[in-house]
């Protein structure tokens, strides 16, 4: 086994992975692992935007509103602060390293999304945001010192004396592995989208951060929370595509399968309501009318508009056999974005010396119990780059204790082993998630998942390659998040149980999972 070192390890290549990495080679040598080619990622299929108040009507104390009001009582209003205040001066970074974000008449171009009470999202290319960000990021990381290793996949977190000292790696073409050591090593490796059979995640989402931080005893926090997106396109033998907010922010709507509109049945804002209320709202529509699927209805608007403004949706279902500008959209909702994560403070530190976590992997508390749009890109600029602030400073650290909020910690529960579980295998563990761990869950239907899944974590066979490491770190974060979904008994933001429909007060307060630590 062959050993590397530098000052900073960064896995996962990104937005918060790329971004950190630009920032970090300023000051000292880093590399950055990732387990596939440089642009396999979340960040790439981004398309609506980054929110950043810009607009002379909006401010950051309005941002700040907004975010803490999607939260749903769980944000930390500390971190939102941060996010908000710091917003403009990550964004201007990003033009600085050329993002090609929309302009008209030399201005930036702002879009409404659901539950922003302005207009304070920007985008590039009308709706490839993502794809521009990580084209543009990867090209100045080539053109620095960085060292980019793809098809490396982190394995393990080394830890000597309570500190990290650097990680294991599978070389996932030779099959061999390979430690590299560090000062400081940040996990950016994305949410877990791939937990759920209905997904607009890409492959390499398969939580594989929060395992690794997990099995090193970092905290992981208010993993219960799962965004579910109302509006992906449901077309017989096509990949889940999503069909971004900002349609509907520019007015479309939705129907059910007898064309009726049905949003300002359920919500005031109707088509504008928070993702929880428009996902959950298909899902009794869909239930009511025995369908798979609602249509989103955009003809009404100037195709101009749709042609120019979602150019990437509109070649998508073109190229499908769907011209928009004339026809339904059918869609239904997928998983989409998850809220927890390893728990950092302010700074992107976790609870172990020399571990940081950024991106969808961290959870800064910045989202709470359900994440306002284009917020995340905006989380992995702003924290990202306090993690590299934070690995300058001489004064100690204070690692994850900073945030003083009311949490729970809890180990994983011992579970009796089943022995009539169906086989362990992604479609079936993405099923049972979809069915008992999706967008309306009940006890009963959890119990049942949170028994299967402990099962088949004690039939796990030793991790050798990928996909073997991939299952294994889903079926922890399978668990995670169904024993905190069990342990949450109320309905929250994303968390909605039919045994507890309602959001009670006693419960505004953060569950948080450690493999060791009961406080
Ligand atoms: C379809 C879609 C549309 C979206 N639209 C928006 C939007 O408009 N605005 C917004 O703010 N957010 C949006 N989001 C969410 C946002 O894109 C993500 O939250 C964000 O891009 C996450 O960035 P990241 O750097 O944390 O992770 P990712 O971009 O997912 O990157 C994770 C990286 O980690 C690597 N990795 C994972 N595990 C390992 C391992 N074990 N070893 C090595 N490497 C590993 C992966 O290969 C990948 O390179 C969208 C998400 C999706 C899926």
């Amino acid at each position: 086994m062959k050993t590397n070192y530098c000052d900073y390890i960064i896995v996962g290549s990104g937005i918060a992975g790329l971004y950190i990495a630009l920032l970090a080679v300023e000051r000292g040598s880093v590399i950055v692992l990732t387990k596939g080619s440089i642009d396999d990622c979340n960040t790439r299929y981004a398309q609506g935007g980054i929110a950043v108040a810009m607009d002379k009507n909006d401010s950051p104390e309005l941002h700040f509103k907004d975010t803490m009001a999607a939260g749903d009582g769980l944000c930390d209003a500390g971190a939102v602060r941060i996010l908000t205040d710091e917003a403009a001066d990550c964004v201007a970074d990003l033009i600085k390293f050329g993002v090609p974000f929309d302009t008209l008449d030399g201005e930036i171009t702002l879009t409404k999304e659901a539950a922003h009470s302005v207009s304070r999202i920007m985008h590039a290319g009308g709706d490839a945001t993502g794809e521009h960000i990580e084209v543009t990021l990867s090209r100045q990381v080539r053109a620095t010192p960085i060292k980019v290793l793809e098809d490396c996949l982190a394995s393990e977190i080394l830890v000597q004396d309570g500190k990290v000292i650097g990680v294991r790696a599978l070389d996932c073409r030779t099959g061999s592995m390979e430690e590299y050591h560090c000062q400081f090593l940040i996990l950016a490796t994305g949410g877990a989208g791939r937990l759920f059979k209905y997904t607009t995640n890409s492959d390499v989402v398969t939580g594989d951060g929060i395992a690794l931080a997990f099995a090193a005893d970092a905290a992981i926090s208010d993993i219960e929370f799962f965004q579910f997106h109302p509006t992906v396109l449901r077309l017989p033998g096509v990949a889940p595509f999503l069909i971004s907010e900002a349609v509907r922010g520019e007015g479309g709507l939705l129907r059910n399968v007898e064309g009726r509109r049905f949003m300002p049945d359920y919500a005031a804002e109707a088509e504008l309501a928070a993702r929880d209320i428009v996902a959950r709202s298909i899902v009794y529509e869909m239930k009511q009318n025995h369908s798979d699927r609602v249509f989103l209805d955009a003809t009404h608007l100037p195709a101009r508009l749709i042609t120019t403004r979602f150019p990437h949706i509109y070649r998508f279902c073109r190229d499908h056999g769907l011209d928009i500008t004339k026809g339904l959209i059918p869609v239904a909702p997928a998983a989409h974005y998850l809220m927890g994560g390893v728990k950092v403070n302010s700074w992107g530190e976790t609870n172990i010396p020399g571990l940081f976590a950024a991106g969808e992997t961290a959870c800064t508390g910045v989202h709470g119990a359900n994440r306002l749009a284009s917020n995340s890109l905006l989380e992995s600029v702003v924290f990202g780059k306090r993690v590299v602030q934070r690995t300058e400073m001489t004064v100690p650290s204070c690692h994850c204790e900073e945030r003083s909020d009311t949490a729970i910690s809890h180990c994983l529960p011992h579970r009796e082993v089943l022995s009539n579980v169906p086989p362990l295998n992604l479609p079936n563990l993405q099923s049972l998630m979809w069915d008992k761990v999706g967008i309306i869950r009940s006890g009963e239907g959890l119990e049942e998942a949170a028994g299967i899944l402990a099962t088949w974590q004690s039939l796990l066979a030793q991790s050798s390659d990928r996909l073997s490491y991939e299952l294994n770190n889903l079926v922890l974060c399978a668990r995670l998040v169904t024993e905190a979904a069990l342990l949450r008994k109320e309905s929250r933001g994303a968390h909605f149980r039919t045994d507890f429909p309602r959001t009670l007060p006693e419960w505004q307060r953060h569950v948080v999972f450690r493999k060791n630590v009961i406080n």
